[in-house]
């Protein structure tokens, strides 16, 4: 089928939740995608920071090929290996104790807002309830996740909405230390804000609400969804701000692109869940698991995790470098990999002009490009990156 008709048959079967580029990819290899007419596009989006390990890396194809012969799915009435196998690396390499296996961000997103309320409730009773999150934030689009997402363009329409929970901005301590209650069960946020403009957390900001949550034995939930699995050069952004949440989300990056999303927890808040309380009929299936379990062999074992922070150096100081020469960046910020580009102007326009070159960027809340390459992106393709920025942006002046 050629590339229109897949457009014209998208629009005519599929639900309009998206705004799509004009644009059907047919591979990947690398960070390299290609469309039905073999034209090559630099993938600086990869699946939305999903693909940190690029596409179609021959490793994981194994590990999916092997798995899916042996077995692809059990359900949770039995045990798994590779389950169990990827809980225990996980942990190993975290704060956490304890994972609960589900399939994408929101969900995972649901889990620990079931986890922390059903902890904190147990604790402390029922009128401990009350979840504060961030302004700006975005956690999911299910209905308890996108209660949590601080963004009331994104929940027009949908209410009512879950009770018990309360927004504050980000980066601000005493606005948030102002919204505490006795009510007041667990404080979720980004470390980074992502899809909010790549907002980076001032100073100790983390590190005092740290201390804040310990205080008054607030739970803190840090939803490392994009910024986890190695984005900011270490595997987990906590490790970054020196402190450690009680509970932490998962998923874009863990599979390499195939569906998977944990929620971590220390074993004290990990046994507010007990048989019975939360479940998922594909969760942790030995599919995901085994693809989960070769992207952290290749992280950690394979020397990934370091090829990214070098590439997120090197992108850093290029993406400075530019915001330096042109008037219409406002300020690059990010780390490791999560890169944005804040411009005085629209971005959305960009990014079209970007695809004309053969670039794939993003651009959140309408005016940061935003960049989340494959960990394997060369300083060649960075420079094909930049120059392509370079290009559109002059243009701009
Ligand atoms: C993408 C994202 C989510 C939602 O993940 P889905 O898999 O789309 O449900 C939640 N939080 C953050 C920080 C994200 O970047």
């Amino acid at each position: 089928m050629i590339a229109t008709e897949i457009q014209e048959n998208a629009a005519r079967y599929l639900m309009n939740t998206y705004a799509r580029l004009p644009l059907t990819l047919e591979r990947g290899q690398g960070c390299l995608v290609y469309d039905a007419e073999g034209r090559e596009y630099l993938d600086c989006v990869a699946g939305i920071a999903v693909n940190i390990l690029g596409h179609a890396h021959p490793d994981i194809v194994e590990a999916i090929t092997r798995q899916a012969r042996q077995l692809i799915h059990t359900s949770n009435l039995f045990f798994t290996e590779p389950q169990t196998q990827l809980a225990e690396r996980l942990v190993t390499h975290s704060f956490a104790d304890k994972v609960f296996f589900c399939n994408s961000g929101a969900e995972a997103n649901e889990a620990a807002i079931k986890l922390a309320r059903r902890y904190a409730q147990k604790a402390f009773g029922p009128e401990r309830h009350e979840i504060l999150t961030m302004l700006n934030s975005f956690h999911g689009r299910t209905l308890a996740s996108l209660t949590a997402t601080g963004q009331p363009a994104l929940q027009e329409g949908f209410g009512p909405l879950v009770p018990g929970f309360r927004y504050v901005p980000f980066n601000n301590l005493e606005a948030l230390e102002a919204n505490l209650s006795p009510q007041t069960a667990a404080i979720m946020l980004e470390p980074i804000q992502a899809e909010g403009g790549v907002v980076v957390p001032n100073g100790d900001y983390l590190k005092n609400l740290r201390k804040l949550c310990t205080d008054r034995q607030i739970l803190l939930i840090f939803d490392e969804i994009q910024t986890g699995m190695g984005r900011t050069g270490t595997l987990f952004a906590y490790e970054q701000f020196g402190i450690q949440p009680d509970i932490m989300t998962l998923a874009k990056g863990l599979g390499g692109g195939v569906p998977i999303g944990a929620c971590l927890a220390t074993g004290t808040v990990a046994t507010a869940f007990e048989p019975g309380t939360h479940a998922s009929t594909f969760g942790g299936n030995p599919l995901a698991c085994a693809a989960a379990l070769k992207v952290l062999d290749l992280l950690l074992d394979g020397g990934k995790l370091e090829q990214g922070r070098l590439a997120g150096e090197y992108l850093g100081k290029g993406l400075a470098t530019l915001s330096k020469q042109l008037s219409c960046i406002r300020e690059s910020r990010g780390m490791g990999l999560l890169q944005g580009l804040e411009l005085t102007i629209d971005g959305k326009p960009l990014v079209m002009e970007c695809l004309e070159r053969r670039v794939i960027i993003n651009c959140t809340i309408g005016r940061v490009l935003r960049f989340v390459p494959p960990f394997i992106i060369s300083n060649t393709q960075i420079d094909r990156l930049l120059n392509v920025l370079s290009d559109v942006l002059s243009k701009r002046q």
